[in-house]
């Protein structure tokens, strides 16, 4: 107990955004020619089927799904090859974005953290799967229903990106660390949430978390 304590307490959430071609084109984005990498604190996560609360400072509080791995060894400069022995464990989760405020501050050539990395804003499943239980680590479906109605379907083949990749490429400025959380981009579909929605989360079929909106 004491040391999975420690472990949360160092650990890290490292978010992609405009990984998945049909968001960026939502978004009126450029598709980028290498990751786009931010990161939140570690008061940024939800976990345990908590509720989400809406923050007072946004009136266009978005939800992004998105598939989580997780890092299980220290590690940087890692090869592409070898980027499939940092982690063993997929859980799904939500980037929760302020879509105003981030507007703004990219109108403007700020940083995003006021709209990306607030209280709460990384929500993640109680329960991460084991790849091997998966039929197809290049090719994860994934889905968000709120209200009981499908919002997004994702499938991780569809990613700019791949994870591989991507753990590559963050590990040339960032070392990755046990625990680590890195999100891996939300599909198209992405949009508002109000007061009594519930949202939940599914990778191939199985339910992974669940969030009220208060
Ligand atoms: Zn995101």
């Amino acid at each position: 107990m004491y040391l999975c304590v420690l472990i949360l307490r160092n650990m890290k959430i490292i978010c992609t955004g405009m990984n998945y071609r049909e968001h960026v084109r939502e978004l009126n984005n450029v598709a980028p020619e290498e990751p786009v990498i931010f990161m939140k604190p570690d008061s940024a996560l939800l976990r345990n089927n908590e509720p989400f609360f809406i923050p007072d400072f946004s009136r266009d509080l978005h939800y992004e799904c998105e598939l989580v791995v997780r890092i299980k060894r220290l590690g940087t400069h890692i090869e592409p090859r070898f980027a499939n022995r940092y982690y063993d464990e997929i859980g799904l989760g939500i980037d929760f974005t302020a879509r105003d405020l981030q507007q703004q501050l990219r109108a403007k050539g700020l940083p995003w953290e006021k709209a990306k990395a607030f209280d709460r804003s990384a929500l993640v499943s109680p329960d991460f799967i084991n790849k091997s239980e998966l039929p197809d680590i290049q090719s994860i479906k994934f889905e968000l229903r709120k209200n009981g109605q499908t919002v997004q379907q994702g499938d991780s083949a569809d990613m700019l990106f791949g994870i591989d990749a991507l753990i590559s490429h963050v590990s040339c400025f960032l070392t990755l660390k046990i625990g680590d959380l890195l999100y891996t981009g939300t599909p198209a579909g992405v949009g508002p949430v109000a007061i009594g929605d519930l949202l939940e989360g599914f990778i191939e079929g199985r339910k992974m978390f669940e969030c009220k909106i208060k």
